[in-house]
């Protein structure tokens, strides 16, 4: 997991660095979080998980979107 990733939000995209971890219990074990501030003034606690372990990468889209081309039902 880099320092700077990604802002969560995915309308925003900005390098985020991450401020804090931690790790909470769940019912399914150690869950891992993180603070991640984002130089637009976002803020988040993402989960680990949640996160594409992508560096900030400015310009790129956070969220492409996996365009498939399915053939149309008959
Ligand atoms: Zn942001």
């Amino acid at each position: 997991m880099p320092d700077v990733i990604a802002c969560p939000d995915p309308t925003c995209g900005a390098p985020a660095n991450i401020v804090d971890r931690w790790t909470w219990g769940s019912t399914d074990g150690p869950v891992e979080h993180v603070k991640t501030g984002c130089e637009r003034g976002h803020w988040f606690t993402p989960t680990v998980d949640s996160l594409s372990p992508q560096p900030a990468a400015p310009g790129a889209r956070p969220h492409p979107t996996r365009a498939v081309a399915l053939p149309a039902p008959a």
